[in-house]
């Protein structure tokens, strides 16, 4: 007999809200669907009485919430008759398209800042084959090159800057609807691009907008709260960066790609930008780690590093629902978790029953 049960894509799970047909070939890798997980010692430690939960995208197929927006992306491509997608990359894009375009049976051609990729991205991306092609130069010059190639070449842009890619992403809000009931307070948010937290918005917005005949859901939005890294964040300057410097380096971004669309939200929303310096968002990751045991990558911290900051100035009040979007997994920066890690660093000892209980004793 045949398998009957079908992949559960969230093209498949929202198809209803998203722009294909009956014909269309789904481009799917089984993304989306991921867990929202409730913090339960974090509230404690840091003596606030709020519900937190983190929306865990590090555990799409290739590792982060790109892979929302390339499924739809890729899908239109090929749909289109696309036979190659190009992007500029801090390496979370380049790692998904690499792995859609294998799945399409197409081409993707990656640009990527020389030295400045986590190491578990350029792995990924090389393993699926991408052609890669490192500039010296940064993301945002990156991004400027494959605008211009794409007047000149016959290759689709999977940037953000592809509105299918946020029609995918919009899919995580409705995830959390459906599974809290009604939009959270707050949600925050790492922004590089402010791809995705314009099409987070969207999706709360879509939602809302059907709430009338729909009796599962309210017409409930939440405020939007953006966090960048100090060295880069446009949005909290009120202008481009041009030498955008950060430890997280999917969010090193100087000229976001969705400025316009970014600031409708904040004022639509009644939300706000911020900045946290390299140690909050360092300190916010090793916090998620080993006081939840959540890993997730330094960028996808922030979103934590900034509510902790507005917790504690009572910005975001005792008593609110919140969820952070833990945009990637922290197995895609190695180098980082271990230069973190120094201080505990793993003993050394004899290969001995005697030496290993001593070692086990002497740190009880
Ligand atoms: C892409 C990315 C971001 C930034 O998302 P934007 O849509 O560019 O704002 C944040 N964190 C991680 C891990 C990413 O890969």
């Amino acid at each position: 007999m045949a398998i009957t049960k079908r992949y559960t894509g969230l093209i498949e799970n929202y198809r209803s809200r998203l722009p294909v047909s009956a014909a269309t070939r789904i481009i799917s890798l089984g993304e989306g669907n991921t867990p929202l997980i409730q913090l339960l010692n974090i509230p404690a430690l840091i003596g606030k009485e709020v519900e937190i939960y983190v929306k865990y995208e590090g555990l799409n197929p290739t590792g982060s919430f790109k892979d929302r927006g390339m499924t739809m992306a890729v899908t239109k491509a090929v749909e289109d008759g696309s036979r190659a997608i190009i992007c500029a990359s801090t390496g979370n894009t380049s790692a998904s398209a690499a792995a859609y375009a294998v799945r399409a049976g197409i081409k993707a051609f990656v640009l990527i800042p020389e030295g400045k990729i986590a190491l578990g991205k350029l792995a990924q991306t090389l393993m699926y084959g991408a052609k890669i092609i490192q500039i010296r130069g940064n993301f945002d010059d990156g991004m400027a090159l494959v605008k211009q190639v794409a007047e000149h070449a016959p290759v689709t842009i999977v940037n953000s800057i592809n509105p299918f890619r946020l029609e995918g992403q919009k899919t995580a809000a409705f995830e959390i609807v459906d599974e809290l009931g009604a939009a959270p307070d707050y949600h925050c948010l790492p922004v590089g691009n402010a791809g995705n937290i314009t099409a987070y918005w969207k999706g709360y917005s879509e939602y809302a907008a059907d709430s009338a005949g729909h009796p599962a859901v309210t017409d409930k939005r939440p405020v939007m709260c953006g966090y960048q890294a100090l060295g880069a964040s446009p949005f909290v300057q009120g202008k481009m960066v041009d030498n955008p410097e950060t430890v997280a380096t999917a969010i090193r971004i100087g000229h976001p790609q969705s400025w316009d669309l970014a600031w409708n939200v904040q004022k639509e929303s009644g939300g706000w930008f911020d900045a946290l310096g390299d140690e909050q968002i360092l300190l916010a990751q090793k916090m998620l780690a080993q006081h939840e045991g959540i890993f997730c990558e330094p960028a996808s911290a922030a979103s934590l590093a900034g509510l902790l900051v507005d917790l504690e100035s009572g910005k975001i009040p005792a008593g609110s629902r919140i969820v952070c979007t833990l945009t990637g997994n922290g197995l895609k920066d190695p180098d980082t978790a271990i230069g973190q890690c120094r201080d505990t660093h793993p003993v050394s000892i004899e290969a001995s029953l005697d030496a290993v209980k001593k070692a086990i004793l002497d740190s009880m």
